[in-house]
């Protein structure tokens, strides 16, 4: 049977996607249906269900950093970007696999939603 998870899939080339980075343990790629001008999603490679399952705080480092690293690549380092982790029902994840937004390239408000 094949693997459900959608970034399982995208990780392993089987569902295509715009990938702006894919290291030995990280993957970063443009969102399906983006909330701002930029908006990519950093995962991890190997499958973690959500931000509870996660007990690799290098691997989370690595991500935030990456994070990092795109928001300059993408030239929204200056004007400033938003990082987040959807955790859950209430915190509205949708995809059961750990991932990072970079949102950036327009003015963010808050609250969030
Ligand atoms: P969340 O609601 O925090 O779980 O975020 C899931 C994100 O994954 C949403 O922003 C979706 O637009 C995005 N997404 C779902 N499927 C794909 C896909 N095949 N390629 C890229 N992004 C996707």
């Amino acid at each position: 049977m094949s693997e459900p998870c959608i970034f399982c899939r995208i990780v392993r080339g089987e569902v295509p996607a715009q990938m702006l980075a894919n290291n030995k343990e990280i993957a970063a790629f443009r969102d399906l249906n983006p909330q701002a001008p930029v908006h990519i999603l950093i995962v991890p490679k190997k499958h973690v269900a959500s931000l509870d399952d996660m007990a690799d705080s290098y691997l989370l480092g690595q991500m935030v950093t990456l994070a990092a690293a795109i928001a300059r690549q993408e030239k929204i380092a200056k004007t400033g970007y938003r990082t987040v982790i959807n955790t859950g029902k209430d915190g509205g994840q949708n995809v059961d696999h750990l991932h990072l937004h970079l949102l950036g390239g327009r003015p963010m408000t808050w609250p969030p939603g």
